[in-house]
Protein backbone atom coordinates (compact mmCIF):
# COMPACT_ATOMS: atom_id res chain seq x y z
CA UNK A 1 0.00 0.00 0.00
CA UNK A 2 0.99 3.56 -1.09
CA UNK A 3 -0.16 6.26 0.62
CA UNK A 4 0.53 9.91 -0.11
CA UNK A 5 -0.98 13.06 1.38
CA UNK A 6 -1.49 15.22 -1.70
CA UNK A 7 -4.14 14.78 -4.52
CA UNK A 8 -2.02 13.53 -6.90
CA UNK A 9 1.26 13.41 -8.01
CA UNK A 10 4.24 16.09 -8.15
CA UNK A 11 2.98 19.40 -10.02
CA UNK A 12 6.78 20.49 -10.18
CA UNK A 13 8.53 19.42 -12.35
CA UNK A 14 12.47 19.32 -9.93
CA UNK A 15 14.30 16.02 -10.66
CA UNK A 16 14.88 15.73 -14.67
CA UNK A 17 18.00 13.50 -14.84
CA UNK A 18 17.27 9.90 -15.04
CA UNK A 19 20.89 8.79 -14.85
CA UNK A 20 22.04 5.17 -16.79
CA UNK A 21 22.02 2.94 -12.99
CA UNK A 22 18.31 3.97 -12.87
CA UNK A 23 17.35 3.45 -16.23
CA UNK A 24 18.84 0.10 -15.74
CA UNK A 25 16.18 -0.56 -13.00
CA UNK A 26 13.30 0.75 -14.91
CA UNK A 27 14.55 -1.91 -17.85
CA UNK A 28 14.87 -4.58 -15.28
CA UNK A 29 11.21 -4.07 -14.22
CA UNK A 30 10.01 -3.22 -18.25
CA UNK A 31 8.83 0.80 -17.78
CA UNK A 32 11.77 2.00 -19.46
CA UNK A 33 10.22 2.80 -22.64
CA UNK A 34 7.56 4.02 -21.24
CA UNK A 35 9.74 6.55 -19.27
CA UNK A 36 11.79 7.66 -22.22
CA UNK A 37 8.56 8.19 -24.38
CA UNK A 38 7.37 10.65 -21.00
CA UNK A 39 10.54 12.54 -21.58
CA UNK A 40 10.31 12.62 -25.20
CA UNK A 41 10.26 16.09 -25.79
CA UNK A 42 14.01 16.26 -24.33
CA UNK A 43 15.40 13.42 -26.05
CA UNK A 44 18.72 14.90 -27.33
CA UNK A 45 18.98 17.59 -25.05
CA UNK A 46 22.25 15.93 -23.05
CA UNK A 47 24.70 19.00 -23.41
CA UNK A 48 25.04 22.12 -21.67
CA UNK A 49 25.29 25.59 -22.91
CA UNK A 50 26.55 29.04 -20.89
CA UNK A 51 26.63 32.36 -22.29
CA UNK A 52 25.68 36.39 -21.13
CA UNK A 53 22.34 35.33 -21.74
CA UNK A 54 20.35 32.57 -23.52
CA UNK A 55 19.74 34.08 -26.69
CA UNK A 56 23.82 34.58 -26.47
CA UNK A 57 24.46 31.14 -25.03
CA UNK A 58 26.03 28.15 -27.27
CA UNK A 59 26.10 24.12 -26.33
CA UNK A 60 29.60 23.02 -24.38
CA UNK A 61 31.31 19.99 -25.29
CA UNK A 62 30.21 16.84 -24.16
CA UNK A 63 32.95 15.89 -21.83
CA UNK A 64 33.51 12.95 -19.38
CA UNK A 65 37.07 13.13 -17.75
CA UNK A 66 38.28 9.55 -19.82
CA UNK A 67 36.84 11.13 -22.99
CA UNK A 68 33.61 10.11 -24.35
CA UNK A 69 32.86 6.64 -23.25
CA UNK A 70 31.71 3.48 -25.16
CA UNK A 71 28.56 3.61 -23.88
CA UNK A 72 27.59 0.11 -25.20
CA UNK A 73 30.57 -1.72 -23.26
CA UNK A 74 28.89 0.25 -20.36
CA UNK A 75 25.23 -0.17 -20.14
CA UNK A 76 22.40 -1.62 -21.88
CA UNK A 77 20.19 1.14 -20.84
CA UNK A 78 20.00 5.07 -22.15
CA UNK A 79 20.20 8.02 -19.52
CA UNK A 80 16.82 10.09 -19.98
CA UNK A 81 15.22 13.74 -19.19
CA UNK A 82 11.94 13.13 -17.74
CA UNK A 83 10.93 15.52 -15.61
CA UNK A 84 9.36 14.28 -11.98
CA UNK A 85 5.69 15.48 -12.85
CA UNK A 86 6.20 13.58 -16.05
CA UNK A 87 7.83 10.57 -14.47
CA UNK A 88 5.72 10.14 -11.60
CA UNK A 89 2.66 9.27 -13.68
CA UNK A 90 4.29 6.57 -15.32
CA UNK A 91 5.57 5.03 -11.70
CA UNK A 92 2.18 5.89 -10.49
CA UNK A 93 0.53 3.83 -13.55
CA UNK A 94 2.68 0.79 -13.24
CA UNK A 95 2.17 0.56 -9.43
CA UNK A 96 -1.55 0.55 -10.05
CA UNK A 97 -1.08 -1.80 -12.80
CA UNK A 98 0.94 -4.50 -10.47
CA UNK A 99 -1.61 -4.58 -7.93
CA UNK A 100 -0.33 -1.65 -5.67
CA UNK A 101 -3.46 -0.39 -3.30
CA UNK A 102 -2.12 3.29 -4.23
CA UNK A 103 -4.06 6.14 -1.82
CA UNK A 104 -3.58 9.83 -2.87
CA UNK A 105 -5.43 12.25 -0.68
CA UNK A 106 -4.48 9.71 2.18
CA UNK A 107 -2.08 11.48 5.09
CA UNK A 108 -0.11 9.11 7.71
CA UNK A 109 -0.62 10.33 10.80
CA UNK A 110 0.89 8.39 13.48
CA UNK A 111 2.74 5.12 13.59
CA UNK A 112 2.95 2.21 16.31
CA UNK A 113 5.75 -0.61 16.41
CA UNK A 114 5.06 -3.92 17.98
CA UNK A 115 7.46 -6.95 18.19
CA UNK A 116 6.21 -8.30 15.15
CA UNK A 117 4.29 -5.52 13.23
CA UNK A 118 3.26 -1.85 12.64
CA UNK A 119 -0.05 0.10 12.82
CA UNK A 120 -0.52 3.18 11.43
CA UNK A 121 -3.20 5.65 11.48
CA UNK A 122 -4.49 7.08 8.07
CA UNK A 123 -6.26 10.04 7.10
CA UNK A 124 -8.35 9.16 3.94
CA UNK A 125 -9.91 12.28 1.25
CA UNK A 126 -13.44 11.62 2.90
CA UNK A 127 -11.60 13.03 6.08
CA UNK A 128 -12.38 9.31 7.93
CA UNK A 129 -9.20 7.36 9.67
CA UNK A 130 -8.69 4.20 9.73
CA UNK A 131 -5.80 2.33 11.12
CA UNK A 132 -4.00 -0.56 9.24
CA UNK A 133 -1.45 -2.98 10.28
CA UNK A 134 1.82 -4.15 8.17
CA UNK A 135 4.66 -5.95 8.71
CA UNK A 136 7.28 -3.35 7.57
CA UNK A 137 6.92 0.36 6.75
CA UNK A 138 9.28 2.46 4.00
CA UNK A 139 8.98 6.29 5.03
CA UNK A 140 9.69 7.86 1.56
CA UNK A 141 8.34 11.06 3.12
CA UNK A 142 10.51 13.62 1.78
CA UNK A 143 13.40 15.82 3.34
CA UNK A 144 11.63 16.91 6.70
CA UNK A 145 10.07 13.47 7.06
CA UNK A 146 7.61 13.21 9.89
CA UNK A 147 8.45 9.66 10.55
CA UNK A 148 12.25 9.95 10.88
CA UNK A 149 11.17 12.85 13.21
CA UNK A 150 8.96 10.28 15.55
CA UNK A 151 11.63 7.71 15.09
CA UNK A 152 14.38 10.67 16.66
CA UNK A 153 16.45 9.65 14.07
CA UNK A 154 19.18 12.66 13.51
CA UNK A 155 21.24 13.10 10.58
CA UNK A 156 24.85 14.38 9.70
CA UNK A 157 26.48 16.04 6.91
CA UNK A 158 27.94 19.34 5.60
CA UNK A 159 24.29 21.28 6.75
CA UNK A 160 22.98 24.27 4.38
CA UNK A 161 25.22 24.90 1.59
CA UNK A 162 23.15 28.12 0.35
CA UNK A 163 19.89 29.35 -1.09
CA UNK A 164 18.33 29.77 -3.99
CA UNK A 165 15.20 30.25 -6.18
CA UNK A 166 13.58 27.91 -8.68
CA UNK A 167 11.26 30.30 -11.36
CA UNK A 168 8.96 27.83 -12.80
CA UNK A 169 7.60 29.64 -16.21
CA UNK A 170 5.91 28.67 -19.50
CA UNK A 171 7.24 30.83 -22.37
CA UNK A 172 7.41 29.95 -26.25
CA UNK A 173 11.15 30.15 -26.59
CA UNK A 174 11.38 27.67 -29.79
CA UNK A 175 12.79 30.22 -32.19
CA UNK A 176 15.64 31.25 -29.15
CA UNK A 177 16.69 27.45 -28.51
CA UNK A 178 16.14 25.29 -31.68
CA UNK A 179 19.63 24.94 -32.48
CA UNK A 180 20.91 24.96 -29.07
CA UNK A 181 18.90 21.61 -27.10
CA UNK A 182 20.19 22.19 -24.18
CA UNK A 183 19.68 20.54 -20.61
CA UNK A 184 21.33 23.07 -18.40
CA UNK A 185 21.78 26.48 -19.92
CA UNK A 186 24.35 28.74 -17.35
CA UNK A 187 23.31 32.39 -17.59
CA UNK A 188 26.22 34.72 -16.86
CA UNK A 189 24.99 38.24 -17.12
CA UNK A 190 25.65 40.89 -14.09
CA UNK A 191 22.10 40.87 -13.11
CA UNK A 192 20.80 37.95 -13.72
CA UNK A 193 23.27 35.05 -12.97
CA UNK A 194 21.93 31.95 -12.82
CA UNK A 195 20.92 28.89 -15.55
CA UNK A 196 18.13 27.33 -17.09
CA UNK A 197 16.64 24.11 -16.84
CA UNK A 198 14.80 22.88 -20.33
CA UNK A 199 11.45 21.35 -19.00
CA UNK A 200 9.82 20.04 -21.69
CA UNK A 201 13.22 22.31 -24.18
CA UNK A 202 9.81 23.86 -25.95
CA UNK A 203 7.37 26.22 -23.40
CA UNK A 204 8.21 24.86 -20.26
CA UNK A 205 11.32 26.48 -18.34
CA UNK A 206 12.79 27.01 -14.94
CA UNK A 207 14.97 29.78 -14.02
CA UNK A 208 17.46 29.00 -11.06
CA UNK A 209 19.16 31.94 -9.34
CA UNK A 210 21.01 32.43 -5.94
CA UNK A 211 18.25 33.76 -3.11
CA UNK A 212 17.90 37.37 -3.20
CA UNK A 213 15.08 39.84 -2.51
CA UNK A 214 11.51 38.06 -1.82
CA UNK A 215 9.79 41.14 -3.83
CA UNK A 216 11.74 40.87 -7.25
CA UNK A 217 10.33 41.02 -10.38
CA UNK A 218 10.67 37.32 -11.41
CA UNK A 219 9.76 38.28 -15.29
CA UNK A 220 12.14 41.16 -15.66
CA UNK A 221 14.51 39.04 -14.24
CA UNK A 222 14.05 36.03 -16.58
CA UNK A 223 13.52 38.61 -19.47
CA UNK A 224 17.23 39.84 -18.54
CA UNK A 225 18.49 35.79 -18.59
CA UNK A 226 16.62 35.46 -21.71
CA UNK A 227 18.12 38.15 -23.47
CA UNK A 228 15.25 39.20 -25.60
CA UNK A 229 12.35 41.05 -24.85
CA UNK A 230 9.98 39.77 -26.89
CA UNK A 231 8.86 36.13 -24.92
CA UNK A 232 6.15 36.13 -22.97
CA UNK A 233 6.70 35.08 -19.79
CA UNK A 234 3.79 32.97 -18.15
CA UNK A 235 5.33 32.34 -13.47
CA UNK A 236 3.58 29.41 -12.90
CA UNK A 237 5.62 29.13 -9.54
CA UNK A 238 8.51 30.66 -7.20
CA UNK A 239 10.26 28.33 -4.98
CA UNK A 240 12.99 28.99 -2.72
CA UNK A 241 14.80 26.13 -1.12
CA UNK A 242 18.64 25.28 0.08
CA UNK A 243 20.96 23.28 -1.72
CA UNK A 244 22.52 21.29 1.81
CA UNK A 245 23.41 18.00 3.15
CA UNK A 246 21.96 15.52 5.38
CA UNK A 247 22.36 12.38 5.80
CA UNK A 248 19.79 10.58 8.22
CA UNK A 249 22.29 8.76 10.97
CA UNK A 250 20.42 5.34 10.64
CA UNK A 251 18.41 4.06 7.75
CA UNK A 252 16.34 1.89 9.86
CA UNK A 253 15.07 1.29 12.93
CA UNK A 254 12.71 -1.61 13.80
CA UNK A 255 10.20 -2.29 10.85
CA UNK A 256 10.60 1.11 9.58
CA UNK A 257 12.92 1.94 6.72
CA UNK A 258 13.80 5.15 5.48
CA UNK A 259 14.57 5.88 1.51
CA UNK A 260 15.03 8.96 -0.11
CA UNK A 261 14.89 12.73 0.98
CA UNK A 262 13.57 11.25 4.48
CA UNK A 263 17.14 9.17 4.15
CA UNK A 264 19.47 11.64 2.41
CA UNK A 265 18.84 15.07 0.91
CA UNK A 266 22.37 16.47 -1.45
CA UNK A 267 22.22 19.38 -3.41
CA UNK A 268 21.02 18.99 -7.49
CA UNK A 269 24.81 19.41 -8.62
CA UNK A 270 25.34 15.94 -10.00
CA UNK A 271 21.72 15.22 -10.25
CA UNK A 272 21.48 12.72 -8.06
CA UNK A 273 19.02 13.00 -5.20
CA UNK A 274 15.99 11.18 -7.07
CA UNK A 275 18.04 8.50 -8.31
CA UNK A 276 19.62 7.64 -5.49
CA UNK A 277 16.79 7.52 -3.53
CA UNK A 278 14.94 4.89 -6.41
CA UNK A 279 18.04 3.11 -5.94
CA UNK A 280 17.59 2.88 -2.37
CA UNK A 281 13.49 1.10 -3.06
CA UNK A 282 15.33 -1.03 -5.62
CA UNK A 283 17.96 -2.12 -2.68
CA UNK A 284 15.20 -2.83 0.03
CA UNK A 285 12.31 -4.08 -2.42
CA UNK A 286 14.08 -7.63 -2.98
CA UNK A 287 15.32 -8.02 0.67
CA UNK A 288 11.66 -7.48 1.75
CA UNK A 289 9.99 -10.05 -0.42
CA UNK A 290 12.51 -12.62 0.76
CA UNK A 291 12.07 -11.92 4.29
CA UNK A 292 8.38 -11.76 3.84
CA UNK A 293 8.22 -15.26 1.74
CA UNK A 294 10.90 -17.05 4.64
CA UNK A 295 13.42 -17.33 1.60
CA UNK A 296 15.82 -14.80 4.06
CA UNK A 297 16.18 -14.17 7.66
CA UNK A 298 15.11 -11.02 8.69
CA UNK A 299 19.14 -10.26 9.59
CA UNK A 300 18.82 -9.61 5.89
CA UNK A 301 17.14 -6.09 6.12
CA UNK A 302 20.30 -5.28 8.39
CA UNK A 303 22.48 -5.53 5.63
CA UNK A 304 19.72 -2.44 3.60
CA UNK A 305 21.43 0.17 5.94
CA UNK A 306 24.81 -1.44 6.00
CA UNK A 307 24.88 -0.81 2.20
CA UNK A 308 22.71 2.55 1.66
CA UNK A 309 24.09 4.62 4.26
CA UNK A 310 27.64 4.75 3.07
CA UNK A 311 26.23 5.00 -0.68
CA UNK A 312 23.90 7.84 0.19
CA UNK A 313 26.75 9.40 2.29
CA UNK A 314 28.81 9.24 -0.71
CA UNK A 315 26.92 10.69 -3.17
CA UNK A 316 25.69 13.32 -1.03
CA UNK A 317 29.20 14.40 -0.35
CA UNK A 318 30.19 14.06 -4.05
CA UNK A 319 27.16 15.98 -5.09
CA UNK A 320 27.78 18.78 -2.35
CA UNK A 321 31.50 19.32 -3.34
CA UNK A 322 30.79 20.03 -7.44
CA UNK A 323 30.57 23.89 -8.29
CA UNK A 324 27.81 23.70 -10.04
CA UNK A 325 29.50 25.93 -13.06
CA UNK A 326 29.02 24.11 -16.02
CA UNK A 327 32.19 24.80 -17.96
CA UNK A 328 34.48 23.41 -15.58
CA UNK A 329 32.10 20.66 -13.90
CA UNK A 330 34.73 17.86 -13.60
CA UNK A 331 38.20 19.32 -12.31
CA UNK A 332 37.93 21.09 -9.23
CA UNK A 333 35.50 20.00 -6.06
CA UNK A 334 34.94 23.18 -3.78
CA UNK A 335 37.28 22.07 -0.81
CA UNK A 336 39.83 19.78 -2.46
CA UNK A 337 38.05 16.77 -1.55
CA UNK A 338 38.63 14.25 -4.75
CA UNK A 339 35.80 14.01 -7.14
CA UNK A 340 34.54 10.76 -7.98
CA UNK A 341 34.78 10.28 -11.59
CA UNK A 342 31.26 11.04 -12.81
CA UNK A 343 30.53 7.29 -14.64
CA UNK A 344 31.77 5.25 -11.10
CA UNK A 345 29.90 7.83 -9.18
CA UNK A 346 26.44 6.53 -11.33
CA UNK A 347 27.66 2.77 -11.51
CA UNK A 348 30.77 2.26 -9.49
CA UNK A 349 30.33 2.01 -6.15
CA UNK A 350 31.11 -0.58 -3.60
CA UNK A 351 28.91 -1.71 -0.93
CA UNK A 352 31.77 -1.94 2.37
CA UNK A 353 29.97 -4.58 3.87
CA UNK A 354 26.37 -6.13 3.59
CA UNK A 355 24.53 -9.03 1.97
CA UNK A 356 27.82 -10.42 0.16
CA UNK A 357 30.44 -12.33 0.40
CA UNK A 358 33.68 -9.55 0.06
CA UNK A 359 36.59 -10.99 -1.75
CA UNK A 360 39.18 -8.58 -0.89
CA UNK A 361 39.30 -6.79 -4.05
CA UNK A 362 38.19 -2.96 -5.03
CA UNK A 363 36.88 -0.69 -7.00
CA UNK A 364 38.01 2.50 -7.88
CA UNK A 365 36.12 5.65 -7.53
CA UNK A 366 38.71 7.86 -9.66
CA UNK A 367 37.53 6.06 -12.86
CA UNK A 368 34.76 2.91 -13.92
CA UNK A 369 36.16 0.14 -12.84
CA UNK A 370 33.85 -3.19 -12.40
CA UNK A 371 35.01 -6.11 -12.24
CA UNK A 372 32.34 -8.31 -10.83
CA UNK A 373 34.05 -7.36 -7.44
CA UNK A 374 31.86 -8.76 -4.24
CA UNK A 375 29.16 -5.37 -3.37
CA UNK A 376 29.62 -3.72 -6.68
CA UNK A 377 26.93 -4.00 -10.31
CA UNK A 378 27.61 -6.66 -12.27
CA UNK A 379 29.02 -5.60 -15.31
CA UNK A 380 27.05 -5.46 -18.79
CA UNK A 381 28.46 -7.68 -21.13
CA UNK A 382 26.79 -8.51 -24.28
CA UNK A 383 25.58 -12.33 -24.31
CA UNK A 384 25.61 -14.16 -27.68
CA UNK A 385 22.02 -13.17 -28.39
CA UNK A 386 22.85 -9.67 -27.84
CA UNK A 387 20.98 -9.61 -24.49
CA UNK A 388 22.88 -8.03 -21.03
CA UNK A 389 24.45 -9.87 -18.10
CA UNK A 390 21.89 -7.67 -16.79
CA UNK A 391 18.49 -8.83 -18.18
CA UNK A 392 19.81 -12.23 -17.39
CA UNK A 393 18.81 -11.12 -13.09
CA UNK A 394 15.70 -11.96 -12.33
CA UNK A 395 13.82 -12.08 -8.76
CA UNK A 396 16.35 -14.48 -7.39
CA UNK A 397 19.67 -15.36 -7.29
CA UNK A 398 21.42 -15.96 -10.45
CA UNK A 399 24.64 -17.41 -11.45
CA UNK A 400 27.10 -16.54 -14.47
CA UNK A 401 29.42 -18.88 -15.16
CA UNK A 402 32.74 -19.73 -17.53
CA UNK A 403 31.51 -21.66 -20.12
CA UNK A 404 33.75 -25.08 -18.13
CA UNK A 405 31.80 -24.63 -14.22
CA UNK A 406 28.38 -26.36 -13.70
CA UNK A 407 26.51 -26.30 -10.75
CA UNK A 408 26.02 -29.66 -8.51
CA UNK A 409 22.39 -30.92 -9.39
CA UNK A 410 20.37 -30.41 -5.94
CA UNK A 411 21.41 -26.09 -6.62
CA UNK A 412 18.26 -24.96 -7.07
CA UNK A 413 19.71 -21.57 -8.91
CA UNK A 414 19.66 -20.39 -12.44
CA UNK A 415 22.97 -20.61 -13.92
CA UNK A 416 23.86 -18.77 -17.44
CA UNK A 417 27.38 -19.82 -18.96
CA UNK A 418 28.97 -16.77 -19.96
CA UNK A 419 31.17 -16.56 -22.86
CA UNK A 420 33.58 -13.67 -22.12
CA UNK A 421 34.24 -14.76 -18.25
CA UNK A 422 36.85 -12.71 -17.59
CA UNK A 423 35.27 -9.51 -17.84
CA UNK A 424 33.76 -11.01 -15.01
CA UNK A 425 36.91 -11.38 -13.29
CA UNK A 426 36.63 -15.29 -13.89
CA UNK A 427 38.30 -18.09 -15.69
CA UNK A 428 36.54 -20.80 -17.67
CA UNK A 429 36.07 -22.49 -14.82
CA UNK A 430 34.91 -19.46 -11.96
CA UNK A 431 31.24 -18.10 -11.46
CA UNK A 432 29.74 -15.08 -10.23
CA UNK A 433 26.36 -15.14 -7.78
CA UNK A 434 24.38 -12.26 -8.64
CA UNK A 435 21.61 -10.49 -6.48
CA UNK A 436 18.32 -9.67 -7.88
CA UNK A 437 19.14 -6.32 -7.90
CA UNK A 438 22.02 -6.67 -9.87
CA UNK A 439 24.80 -6.64 -7.31
CA UNK A 440 27.80 -9.50 -6.95
CA UNK A 441 27.33 -11.35 -3.71
CA UNK A 442 29.87 -13.62 -4.20
CA UNK A 443 33.15 -14.47 -6.97
CA UNK A 444 35.06 -17.67 -7.18
CA UNK A 445 37.43 -16.63 -10.05
CA UNK A 446 38.43 -20.59 -10.72
CA UNK A 447 37.23 -23.71 -9.35
CA UNK A 448 39.58 -26.93 -8.53
CA UNK A 449 37.24 -29.45 -10.82
CA UNK A 450 34.30 -27.13 -12.34
CA UNK A 451 32.14 -27.57 -10.03
CA UNK A 452 30.29 -24.25 -8.25
CA UNK A 453 30.17 -24.57 -4.17
CA UNK A 454 27.74 -21.83 -3.13
CA UNK A 455 28.59 -19.72 -0.27
CA UNK A 456 26.36 -19.80 2.75
CA UNK A 457 24.92 -16.21 2.10
CA UNK A 458 22.95 -16.77 5.75
CA UNK A 459 26.24 -17.11 7.71
CA UNK A 460 27.45 -13.92 6.09
CA UNK A 461 24.96 -11.92 7.13
CA UNK A 462 26.24 -12.49 10.34
CA UNK A 463 28.89 -10.33 9.56
CA UNK A 464 27.00 -7.00 9.01
CA UNK A 465 28.33 -4.07 11.03
CA UNK A 466 25.62 -2.86 13.84
CA UNK A 467 24.67 0.92 13.05
CA UNK A 468 26.65 3.28 14.62
CA UNK A 469 25.87 6.96 14.11
CA UNK A 470 28.02 8.93 11.61
CA UNK A 471 28.43 12.73 13.49
CA UNK A 472 27.18 15.90 15.23
CA UNK A 473 23.89 15.79 14.85
CA UNK A 474 22.32 18.89 12.01
C1 LIG B 1 15.55 22.13 -7.93
C2 LIG B 1 15.73 20.67 -7.77
C3 LIG B 1 16.28 19.94 -8.83
C4 LIG B 1 16.48 18.57 -8.68
N1 LIG B 1 17.04 17.87 -9.73
C5 LIG B 1 17.26 16.54 -9.60
C6 LIG B 1 17.77 15.76 -10.68
O1 LIG B 1 18.02 16.26 -11.79
N2 LIG B 1 17.96 14.44 -10.48
C7 LIG B 1 17.66 13.85 -9.28
O2 LIG B 1 17.88 12.63 -9.13
N3 LIG B 1 17.13 14.56 -8.24
C8 LIG B 1 16.93 15.89 -8.37
N4 LIG B 1 16.36 16.59 -7.34
C9 LIG B 1 16.02 15.92 -6.08
C10 LIG B 1 14.68 15.20 -6.13
O3 LIG B 1 13.65 16.06 -6.51
C11 LIG B 1 14.39 14.60 -4.76
O4 LIG B 1 15.53 13.88 -4.34
C12 LIG B 1 13.18 13.65 -4.82
O5 LIG B 1 11.99 14.33 -5.14
C13 LIG B 1 12.98 12.97 -3.47
O6 LIG B 1 11.91 12.09 -3.59
P1 LIG B 1 11.22 11.51 -2.28
O7 LIG B 1 10.11 10.65 -2.78
O8 LIG B 1 12.24 10.92 -1.38
O9 LIG B 1 10.67 12.77 -1.52
P2 LIG B 1 9.55 13.81 -1.99
O10 LIG B 1 9.59 13.99 -3.47
O11 LIG B 1 9.70 15.00 -1.11
O12 LIG B 1 8.19 13.06 -1.66
C14 LIG B 1 7.78 12.84 -0.33
C15 LIG B 1 6.27 12.73 -0.35
O13 LIG B 1 5.82 12.28 0.92
C16 LIG B 1 4.58 12.90 1.16
N5 LIG B 1 4.32 12.87 2.60
C17 LIG B 1 5.09 13.41 3.59
N6 LIG B 1 4.54 13.16 4.80
C18 LIG B 1 3.42 12.44 4.56
C19 LIG B 1 2.44 11.87 5.42
N7 LIG B 1 2.50 11.98 6.75
N8 LIG B 1 1.41 11.19 4.85
C20 LIG B 1 1.33 11.04 3.50
N9 LIG B 1 2.24 11.57 2.65
C21 LIG B 1 3.28 12.25 3.17
C22 LIG B 1 4.75 14.30 0.61
O14 LIG B 1 3.49 14.88 0.34
C23 LIG B 1 5.59 14.06 -0.62
O15 LIG B 1 4.82 13.96 -1.80
C24 LIG B 1 16.13 17.95 -7.47
C25 LIG B 1 15.55 18.69 -6.43
C26 LIG B 1 15.34 20.03 -6.57
C27 LIG B 1 14.73 20.82 -5.45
Amino acid sequence: MLVERHPGTSPQPKARRINIRTMELFRQIGIDEAVHAAGGTLAGHYRMAAGRTLAEAELLEFTLPGGTPDWDAITPATACLCAQDLLEPVLRGIAEERGVDVRFGTELLALTESDDAVSATLRGPDGETVTVTTPYVIAADGAHSPIRRQLGITRSGRGTLGSAVNVYFAADLRNLVRDKPFNLCQIEHPHATGAFASIDGERRWIYTTAAGDPGRDWAATVRTAIGSPDPEIEILSVLAWEPGMFVADRFSRGRIFLIGDAAHVMPPYAAAGANTGIQDAHNLAWKLAMVRSGQAPPVLLDSYHAERHPAGWFTADQSSIRTGNLRDMHSASTDGTPLADPLALILGYQYPAGAFVPDGTTAATDRLDLTAQPGTRLPHVRTGDGRSTLDLIGTGYTVLAGPAAALPDTADVPVHHISQPDRLGITATGAVLVRPDQIVAWREPATPDGIIRLPDLDTQLRHIPPIRTTGPAN
